[in-house]
Order: structure tokens, then C-alpha cells, then sequence
């Protein structure tokens, strides 16, 4: 499914949202699904006629499980480098090798179980970092959901890969979703940092992509906005967020 001319959705995901984006030189991944939704990135890759070795990079907003699931298979089976934030990482000393990981993660091995096996991080991002992909990926550092979060950002398409700092459900954004970890802080100075963007269409990390005035969608919600609501109200939004999605 084009989103924009070159920025797929992948289909078929049920729980988060991954994102293909598609030039001549390669593939580039945005978030990946939860495990066992590598298949589906790989025959949509066929299906639009190209070929599995050509995805050469999976980014990520952030290292939950439910972004990452299949990456690691992906990874070994493409050659695509792993990229995130090292907020969203933790150094292993004994290999001096980054692995991905996220507040609150149950312990993770070397073996080959999922959620509980070890994503290593090849390639680091940061703040203002600019990706050769599609005129120029810019990488927004956008802690608060998970300390390394990113929003991705394409000025020349007027695209805002959010990651769940920021859903939608098609027509307004929603609320931004507490969990284990999250500081609100943050949160709230990221999402001020994202409204201070032109974009037109804003590819969310749960629910449907918001495909014009996004930005402006935003402005709305945050004029609106109460921050400290109750966590089991943002509990029950992200049910239904889900569920209906
Ligand atoms: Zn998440
Ligand atoms: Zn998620």
C-alpha cells in the first residue's frame, strides 16, 4: 500500500505499523512488526517486484517488541544493518557489542526465543542525523515514550514517521500512550518539538497514517490536551486504538 509516491505501508501487520520505503539504489524498513511478521515484509517486497537482499537498513523508532519483532531473522537473512538510538540500547561489556533494549525488558539471552533473545544495534543514530534515503531521512531525537525514541523525518515528501510517540486513527491523532518507562517530561517536549514542523502526512506506529494536515491535526490536539490524565483512561484509549485497528 503506497502512503506517497516511494513510502509503502507494509500489509497484513495487525498489531504496529512498518513502513517500506522504496528507491532505485534499495530498501530502507521502518519498524518491523511483531515477531512473525517478517514474512509479511518479505513477500511485500516481492509482491511490488523487488528483491529481499535489496533492503539494506531496518530504522527504528524504538526497541519495544512489538516494533522489532522480526528484525533480527531480517537482518541475517538481507544483510539490512539495524539502526536505532542508543537511548534504546545497552552495552554488553564482555563483546563491547550494543544490543537493543528498552525500560522494564525482561531478561534477554542468546537464545533464539522470542522477546527473550538478544537484537544486536549495528548502526547508532542521533539527533539531526541525515539517512541517504528517499533526498534525506533526518533522525529527530524524541525521548518520552522510551528514553530513545525518534521520529523520522522526510521534508522534501512532507512525511513524519512517529513511531508511537505520536498515533492516529486515519482522521486526528490520539492521545500519546503511557507505559513502563515513559516520562512525561519528555514526552511533552518532544511532542511540542514535532508540532514546530511542517509535514503534511504523519505514518504512526499504531493505527492508520494520517495522510494530510497533519500538522495541523497536531496544533489541534495539543490545544486541547490535558497531560496529566489518569494512566487506566490512556489504558483503555489504547485498547480500543488497537482493537479497532
Ligand atoms: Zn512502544
Ligand atoms: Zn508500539
Amino acid at each position: 500500500m503506497e502512503v506517497r509516491p516511494g513510502i509503502h505501508q507494509v500489509p497484513g501487520l495487525r498489531w504496529s505499523n512498518a513502513y517500506l520505503l522504496v528507491e532505485d539504489q534499495g530498501l530502507t524498513l521502518i519498524d518491523a512488526g511483531i515477531p512473525g511478521d517478517g514474512k509479511k515484509v518479505l513477500s511485500y517486497i516481492q509482491h511490488i517486484g523487488r528483491d529481499a537482499q535489496e533492503l539494506s537498513r531496518v530504522v527504528l523508532t524504538h526497541s519495544h517488541p512489538d516494533h522489532t519483532g522480526p528484525i533480527r531473522e531480517l537482518s541475517r537473512l538481507t544483510g539490512a544493518v539495524i539502526s536505532v538510538h542508543p537511548g534504546d540500547t545497552r552495552l554488553r561489556a564482555k563483546t563491547n557489542g550494543r544490543w537493543l533494549h528498552y525500560p522494564w525488558q525482561p531478561p534477554a539471552w542468546d537464545w533464539d526465543v522470542p522477546l527473550l533473545r538478544r537484537i544486536p544495534a549495528h548502526q547508532l543514530l542521533e539527533d539531526g542525523q541525515e539517512l541517504p534515503v528517499l533526498g534525506g531521512l533526518q533522525v529527530l531525537h524524541t525521548p518520552g515514550h522510551t528514553p530513545g525514541s525518534v521520529c523520522l523525518f522526510l521534508p522534501k515528501h512532507s512525511v513524519l514517521f512517529t513511531g508511537d510517540m505520536l498515533l492516529a486513527d486515519g482522521r486526528r491523532f490520539r492521545r500519546p500512550v503511557y507505559f513502563p518507562g515513559t516520562n512525561l517530561g519528555d514526552y511533552r517536549a518532544s511532542v511540542e518539538r514535532l508540532a514546530g514542523l511542517t509535514f503534511d502526512t504523519a505514518c504512526v506506529g499504531h493505527g492508520k497514517p494520517l495522510l494530510e494536515g497533519s500538522a495541523a491535526r497536531l496544533q489541534e490536539m495539543l490545544d486541547h490536551y490535558a497531560w496529566m490524565s489518569p494512566r487506566w483512561t490512556e489504558v483503555k484509549r489504547w485498547a480500543r486504538l488497537i482493537l479497532r485497528h
